[in-house]
């Protein structure tokens, strides 16, 4: 059934039908947004930043937004879909310049000791190896004064979420789990997200404990999909996004 990833455990939890069309049918994405083409333009660009910062220079600020307006020329689709209709591409476009411009002024010069960008993991969640979770972390620092690593996130979501979220959040909590096999269990691990649109950095940490009963929780998450056999739709706001919507039975039955 191949390998997980928390967006492929979330995209189960969020809709099983939408599961069923990525996952198992392996449809491709006929629908493509505007929000997850700003969010890669920006995750692309704070990724070149940092490995210009990595190679000992810091780009001016122009530059960053030089470099964006490409990625965003370069990826786009044609057909891209906005949602709310209320806003233009241009008004997308100008949310990445501000969310890079707030990050850099707020960041610049870059020093928290940046040791990798988008790094691949892979996280064995059971002593055998049978359960395994794949996943890219943003970026990853380490702190020399703290003694600690940490785990950054990049969103452009136009919505801050409750504290309550941040210390539930799996994906982070899973990198972690990554992050001390690599570096040593003993290790302290700083789980960070940036909101962009708040200019906001946000932390959480998790214990040992919380990050082993993490893994048993996974599994059985893991189980409950792969004994699955039928994927209802399961409608909600997030339906407005979804890339699947235009073959979707009950999202086309209240249109
Ligand atoms: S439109 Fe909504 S209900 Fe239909 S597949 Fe997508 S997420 Fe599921």
């Amino acid at each position: 059934m191949g390998i997980f990833s928390h967006s492929r455990l979330s995209t189960f939890e969020q809709c099983p039908l939408k599961y069923k069309f990525r996952y198992i049918d392996k449809i491709p994405p006929r629908i493509f947004s505007i929000e997850s083409h700003l969010g890669g333009s920006v995750h692309s660009s704070l990724e070149w930043l940092y490995i210009q910062v990595k190679n000992g220079k810091i780009p001016s600020v122009e530059e960053l937004i030089e470099h964006y307006s490409k990625e965003w020329n370069k990826k786009k689709n044609p057909d891209l879909a906005i949602a709310d209709n209320s806003l233009t591409e241009k008004d997308y476009f100008n949310k990445g310049v501000k969310f890079l411009i707030d990050y850099y002024l707020k960041n610049k010069p870059f020093n928290d000791n940046t040791i990798e960008v988008e790094k691949k993991v892979t996280i064995a969640l059971d002593e055998e190896g049978k359960y395994k979770i794949q996943g890219f972390i943003d970026r990853l620092s380490y702190n020399k004064e703290t003694d600690e690593y940490e785990i950054h996130d990049y969103k452009t979501s136009n919505s801050l979420p409750y504290r309550e979220k941040i210390d539930n959040d799996r994906q982070l909590a899973l990198y972690a789990i990554a992050v001390k096999n690599l570096y040593g269990r003993d290790k302290n691990v700083c789980l960070v997200w940036h909101y962009l649109a708040y200019n906001r950095k946000i932390c959480s940490r998790r214990t040992d404990e919380q990050l082993e009963q993490l893994k048993k929780d996974t599994i059985e998450l893991i189980k409950r999909i792969k004994s699955t056999t039928d994927f209802p739709a399961k409608k909600s706001v997030l339906c407005k996004w979804c890339e699947y919507r235009d073959i979707c039975q009950d999202f086309n039955s209240d249109i």
